[in-house]
């Protein structure tokens, strides 16, 4: 149906029906209105599989739904930085819609990791916008290309459980553009998702979906998104002003209540019919959109669909620690397999991206496969995974029995189903301490300790001096178990790093002294430090830094070029770097660039994440990595011109295995092209008007002007430097009162002229006259 058919539809509709329509039918469908052949379509969760329930539903993932494969979520799919394997998965699961006859898939999720705490990190991909963007761009191409839409959200600043429904999140227009919004502002740019869901939140004091500034100002007008707004289930506060706002679709049904709104709004003249036809208009392109690229009949391979889940959870995982090269298992060992995870593991976090698997890999039994008749496996759970604290010691006597017996002891802890979901936050970054005192009383047998991880984000590790190897698995989707024993055996190469930072103590996060808020309300005050940011920015040491992780193999990175010494900030600007596999086994790496403002005059990080490629070698093999930088890679948010603004200046690239490991750095300038023009004002500074060349002459023939007349100036025991930086912060109306008289209100006004229409360029033929007649 193309445009016009929708608007001479829209024509033939009644008030009511337009309402009706900006509701859904039911829990997941929207409403079609059968008069006219409006069809419905029917959207489920997301984001790492499809929860398309049958019978009871419910947006918390207490009842069953189909079965679909489960693929890592977003914490573990983000630490592969693998933008096609992230694109395959989303294929995957853009098939699997198909086959299901599902025409939205409620994901990806693109809010910050700004607190540790939060119970639905495991859902969100990183801490750094720019890694956000690319892996939800990644994800939402991959579905897309199917004929499914995706639902990018929640859209925004939706980084706590704690409240979510009500709570607002006070953040300034930098921290919110530059932290909040990027990762979304790049998928909706790239991407185009054909739904982008509201948050339940507050931003600035406005209901997510009642806010104009953000869905329509920024969302539509700014960065030109062609779909629809959907409402986080439930999030929608007054229906006619979520209308008005921008929001075109309340989700789920609300009965009627909805649609009353609505019509009583545009019957008393609150909400234009206009506004309300031209939202109806975009909600039906996407339900025609939907319809015509269904495919009848699809179905999907499940066992590929479960290797590739394998794969992606094998890319997904990160290898933290191996000291003595612990790891890969050494064929031919007893190993001592230790801990209830190992046979319960957690695949998937809790609420409504939890999902039927259409089936399961445990590690313990891929442990065994792999291990063969080559190496000797036994194993006890050491604790029970339900409780934190043990009565009786027998699991743990039984693990100790287990660990002294064996070679080496690969220890599943992690976080229970308990401590982390959507919905709620966490209260600390522990592991529950019946884990813990598995591990201490394992090590006091036993040196050769391996831990495999189990959670959705990061967690404390006092106990991290007692193991010799961490392997990260996240929660791994439902091939974990054989992606973890092919990393265990060297099956497959560790590839994955860290996208997010592991703190060594909660209290260092920057979101601690202000996370969860207070009552309804929480003030970002760390502003735009989140992350590593912070960490750079105080030099606080976390326990592992953002985009850290290790491999069985080495890497050599050289030959750092950049093809402009200088550059405009509308040039793009190339750079390579080559990397060698100097290892002895095939292996992946992920080459990270970050940008540095080496002078600026605003505060910035230290670095920042502007580049990022994953690439395969052979032993001995190198490649070229080549990274393309425009204006975006050099900006930050200037909330005066209220858009994206370079600074004139030098600028450090650099290139590293981490954040915190760059191995090779180089600089170029950066020619802004888009001068700022100051506004001077009678409370504008002596120093700001010396550092602006065009001002700075003005002045200086001001100040020989009045000369002696000033009644401040050097003397024997103030220097002429030290005058100056006295005067720096001296407003222009001081000079009223510092010069004997001599400046009169008038003149002042005058003078500020005269500066103004320099920076603009005009040529100042009169100067002022101290003490006399002035003209400009
Ligand atoms: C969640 C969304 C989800 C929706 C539908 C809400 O509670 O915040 O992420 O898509 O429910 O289940």
């Amino acid at each position: 149906m193309n445009i016009v058919d929708i608007r001479n539809m829209i024509e033939r509709l009644t008030l009511e029906e337009k309402a009706s329509l900006c509701s859904g039918e039911d829990f997941w469908t929207t409403k079609g209105i059968d008069r006219l052949a409006i069809p419905s379509i029917l959207m489920t969760d997301g984001p790492h599989g499809l929860r398309k329930q049958e019978g009871e539903a419910d947006h918390v993932g207490l009842n069953q739904s189909v079965p679909a494969t489960c693929f890592p979520s977003a914490a573990g799919m983000a630490s592969s930085w693998n933008r096609e394997l992230i694109q395959q998965v989303g294929k995957a699961l853009g098939k699997e819609s198909q086959s299901e006859g599902v025409s939205i898939l409620l994901g990806p999720g693109a809010n910050i990791k700004r607190s540790p705490l939060c119970g639905r990190n495991f859902e969100y991909f990183s801490e750094d916008p720019y890694l956000t963007g690319e892996m939800a761009t990644a994800h939402i191409n991959g579905v897309q290309s199917q004929g499914v839409g995706t639902s990018l959200k929640h859209f925004a600043v939706n980084n706590q459980e704690h409240r979510r429904m009500t709570t607002d999140a006070v953040v300034d227009e930098r921290t919110l553009r530059e932290i909040y919004l990027t990762g979304f502002e790049i998928a909706v740019k790239k991407a185009q998702p054909w739904t982008v869901m509201s948050a339940y939140n507050k931003l600035n004091g406005t209901y997510c979906s009642e806010n104009e500034y953000l869905l329509t100002n920024i969302l539509k007008n700014e960065w030109g998104h062609e779909g629809i707004v959907v409402s986080d289930w439930g999030a929608v506060n007054e229906a006619e002003k979520s209308v008005a706002a921008g929001m075109e679709l309340e989700m789920p049904s609300s009965y009627g209540a909805g649609k009353k709104r609505i019509i009583e709004a545009v019957q008393n003249g609150m909400l234009s019919e206009e506004v309300l036809d031209e939202s109806v208009e975009r909600l039906l392109k996407i339900v025609y959109k939907a319809t015509s690229s269904q495919v009848k009949g699809m179905n999907y391979d499940r066992e590929a669909h479960h290797l590739l889940a394998r794969e992606v959870a094998a890319e997904s995982m990160v290898l933290l620690k191996n000291e003595d090269q612990i790891l890969p298992l050494k064929p031919g060992s007893h190993i001592a397999v230790i801990g209830d995870l190992a046979e319960h593991v957690r695949y998937q976090g809790g609420g409504s991206s939890h999902i039927n698997p259409t089936k399961m890999d445990a590690p313990l039994q891929e442990i065994m496969k792999l291990a063969g008749d080559q190496s000797k496996v036994t194993f006890t759970r050491g604790y029970d995974v339900n409780i934190d604290v043990a009565e009786e010691n027998e699991l743990l006597q039984d693990g100790i029995e287990k660990a002294q017996a064996a070679d080496v002891v690969v220890l599943f802890v992690g976080l229970p189903e308990r401590y982390e979901s959507e919905g709620y936050d966490r209260e600390h970054l522990h592991i529950p301490p019946n884990q813990i005192e598995l591990i201490d009383s394992i090590a006091s047998v036993q040196q050769n300790i391996v831990v495999v991880l189990s959670n959705g984000s990061a967690i404390e590790m006092p106990w991290l001096d007692k193991v010799k190897g961490i392997l990260e698995g996240y929660l791994g989707g439902q091939a974990v178990g054989g992606a973890i024993a092919d990393l265990l055996f060297g099956v497959k190469n560790p590839s994955g790093k860290l996208a997010e930072t592991f703190p060594e103590n909660l209290k260092d996060n920057p979101s601690y002294l202000y996370f969860p808020g207070e009552g309804d309300r929480v003030e970002y005050r760390e502003g735009i430090f989140t992350g590593y940011r912070y960490y750079d920015a105080k030099d606080v040491s976390p326990l592992f830094p953002f985009g850290y992780g290790l491999s069985y193999t080495s890497f050599e990175y050289s030959q750092l070029t950049i093809d402009h010494r200088q550059a405009t900030d509308q040039d793009i600007v190339k750079v390579n770097v080559t990397v060698k596999n100097t290892g002895n086994q095939f292996g992946k790496e992920i080459v990270q660039l970050y940008v540095r403002d080496i002078d600026s005059s605003i505060t910035r990080p230290e670095k920042e994440l502007k580049g990022f490629e994953k690439v395969a070698l052979q032993p001995g093999e190198e490649k070229v990595v080549t990274f393309h930088l425009d204006k975006r890679s050099f900006a930050y948010y200037n909330t005066e011109l209220a858009d994206w603004h370079v600074e004139t200046g030098e600028f450090e690239i650099l290139v590293g295995k981490s954040s915190k490991d760059i191995v090779l750095k180089d600089t170029l300038t950066i020619l802004s092209t888009e001068e700022i023009i100051p506004v001077f004002h009678r409370n504008t500074t002596l120093g700001e008007l010396m550092k602006n060349a065009k001002t700075a002459p003005i002045l200086q023939h001001l100040q020989s002007m009045m000369g002696e007349s000033a009644e401040v100036g050097p003397t024997d025991s103030v220097s002429a430097e030290m005058m100056e930086a006295m005067m720096r912060y001296m407003p222009l109306r001081a000079l009223i009162a510092f010069s004997k008289g001599k400046m009169s209100e008038d003149m002042l006004e005058q003078l500020i002229y005269q500066f103004n229409e320099a920076v603009k360029n005009k040529s100042i033929n009169e100067d002022v006259t101290i003490g006399g007649q002035h003209n400009v």
